[in-house]
């Protein structure tokens, strides 16, 4: 496995295994990995020959310098779990490497209007800058986001249309811990009451599903559900609980197409994200967290 520091190296590494007509894979990641990266990459091998991971936290999409600075990193560690996973080259660039009097920033409109753009703002323009940047360095056949972040995963699948870029984008399902608790980098900071009280999260989810399966369609009743589980657990903070469409990330009232519900809530001072997709069949709505 390669490692490289500059995008000029990543450049030469992409031409030579482009040269021996490899497909470049692509997973983005602001490191300390878990399974879930590791999924996203075994799901890019089966679709590419060369397998590419950035690390990089991204410090232009933090909106909170304390969680920057805390954000946990161990890069040794990665690079073990990285080959193992079957990783051909890992761009690790230091900040001044991305980012160098950049006075060009990317924003895709509406989709972030609510959810973590709302709560977070300016996240999503950190976050298209920085994957658009990495797609032209790497300039993958196909990249894989997780369905954890489904708001990053849609907003980057729209500047990607929009902006033409060819690249494939495969959208992969969230891994979770025993017990249901989406794995995250930030799950490292839970203290042992935390991450029990965190679980929450997934009954909340839970209790959506049960109810929208039975037949129940109308927002409030399904928020009012999870908030409910939510609450047993004392969350330190909740920052939503969302019902949106999945074409267009807008509020709805009323179940009738796909649509995403989304959780951020605070365990101590640890932010926590998840959702679960509710898809329409026949008649009825099937839910898959
Ligand atoms: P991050 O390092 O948190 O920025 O995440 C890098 C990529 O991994 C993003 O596409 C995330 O959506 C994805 N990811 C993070 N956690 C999970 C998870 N539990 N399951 C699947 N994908 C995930």
């Amino acid at each position: 496995m390669i490692i490289a520091h500059t995008i000029e190296e990543v450049r030469t590494q992409i031409r030579q295994a482009r040269n021996e007509g490899k497909q470049i894979g692509f997973v983005p990641t602001m490191g300390y990995l878990h399974e879930g990266h590791l999924s996203l990459v075994k799901i890019s091998k089966r679709q590419s020959d060369f397998q590419v991971m950035s690390i990089f936290v991204n410090r232009i999409q933090f909106n909170d310098r304390k969680d920057f600075e805390s954000y946990p990193r161990e890069y040794e560690r990665d690079f073990a779990l990285a080959e193992k996973a079957g990783v051909n080259l890992i761009f690790l660039p230091e900040e001044e490497e991305m980012y160098h009097n950049q006075r060009t920033f990317v924003e895709v409109e509406s989709l972030a209007d609510h959810l973590c753009g709302a709560t977070r703002p300016g996240h999503f323009r950190g976050v298209c800058t920085v994957v658009a940047k990495l797609f032209n360095i790497v300039l993958p056949d196909v990249s894989v986001f997780g369905r954890k972040d489904i708001q990053q995963a849609l907003i980057i699948e729209k500047m990607v249309k929009d902006l033409n870029f060819p690249i494939r984008i495969i959208i992969a399902p969230t891994i979770r811990e025993e017990g249901g608790l989406a794995m995250s980098s930030r799950n490292k900071h839970l203290s042992s009451d935390e991450r029990k009280r965190a679980l929450s999260i997934n009954r909340g989810l839970h209790a959506a599903k049960s109810r929208i399966e039975s037949g129940i369609r109308r927002k409030e009743e399904i928020i009012a559900a999870v908030r409910s589980e939510l609450e047993k657990s004392t969350p330190d903070k909740i920052d939503y609980i969302e019902l949106v469409s999945y074409e267009t990330l807008q509020p709805i009232e009323h179940i009738e197409g796909r649509t995403i519900l989304a959780i951020a809530a605070f365990f101590g001072s640890t932010r926590l994200i998840d959702n679960m997709l509710i898809e329409p069949e026949g008649d009825s709505f099937t839910c898959v967290l």
